[in-house]
């Protein structure tokens, strides 16, 4: 593990210039759940239904049945030390922008400027009818459907099954894959599409791909090496390594 860890800090500031791929693992140790592990939402709700825009656009009490309780969580999490190292990075000059697939904000919480949602952000909610944009804390979640003043239901803002990735964040992450020395893939199962094509993108292009994860994923096999373990811990093993030791790792 040691040695993976220098070996990462070296890869980092060999590479300069690196992007990191963030999915819903990212935030296990912030108190959001992952969809598809044990407990979560998607043993109780079928995704494609509850999280459907079709649900919410003519049954829209019924998808805030999910949502609220994605809500619930998302409002209470606080960055966890792996989302605080990400921003260090940035702050140091390695990272050059985070692709994140979660919907829960903490990136911009932890002090990250340049983060590509590529599916959006629940911590804001935007009016099917009138179009007005709210801060989640700004209306009651617990009514059925939260709604407008207008009368309209609500929307968070985020990418719904059945709705296109916003096509500015898909473009400019193919170009950040592109060009990017190293990429970091974190806590993502590499399932959902386009997103998963990113890493893809990035190893063809020459760069080195590490992941940090507990578990091994389809993209393991794909990626350089693998730092098993939860990114809470492992990121800030990686951003101390290069504080500390940066004159021996650049050589
Ligand atoms: P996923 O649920 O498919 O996979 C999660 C991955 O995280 C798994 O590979 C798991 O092994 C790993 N993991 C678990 N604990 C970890 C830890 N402590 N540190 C690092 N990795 C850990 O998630 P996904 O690939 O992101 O895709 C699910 C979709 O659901 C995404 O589109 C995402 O938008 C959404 N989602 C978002 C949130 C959130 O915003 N926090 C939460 C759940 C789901
Ligand atoms: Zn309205």
């Amino acid at each position: 593990m040691e040695e993976l860890i220098t070996r990462a800090a070296r890869d980092i500031v060999k590479a300069k210039r690196i992007v990191a791929i963030t999915g819903a693992g990212m935030s296990v140790e912030s108190g959001i759940a992952t969809f598809r592990g044990q407990g979560g939402l998607w043993e109780k709700y079928d995704p494609e239904e509850y999280g459907h825009i079709y649900t919410l656009r003519t049954a829209p009490e019924k998808a805030w049945i999910m949502l609220r309780e994605m809500e619930r969580e998302i409002i209470k999490a606080k960055p966890n030390p792996g989302h605080h190292a990400l921003a260090d990075l940035e702050k140091m000059g390695y990272l050059s922008c985070i692709i994140t697939q979660n919907v829960d904000g903490l990136h911009h919480e932890a002090g990250n400027r340049e983060i590509i949602e590529f599916h959006g952000n629940m911590r804001e909610v935007v009016c099917m009818q009138c179009g007005k944009r709210l801060k989640i804390t700004e209306i009651s979640i617990e009514d059925s459907p939260p709604r407008c003043t207008c009368k309209g239901a609500f929307k968070p803002d985020a990418v719904f099954f059945g709705e296109a990735i916003p096509p500015l964040a898909l473009s400019r992450s193919q170009q950040e894959s592109r060009s990017c020395g190293a990429m970091l893939v974190i806590g993502t199962s590499a399932v959902v599409t386009p997103a998963a094509y990113m890493p893809r993108i990035a190893s063809s292009a020459g760069a080195t791909l590490i992941e940090i994860n507990p578990e091994e994923t389809e993209l393991t096999p794909l990626c350089n090496y693998l730092i098993k373990g939860p990114s809470g811990k492992i990121l800030p093993l990686i951003v101390d390594k290069i504080k500390n030791d940066l004159a021996n790792l650049s050589v």
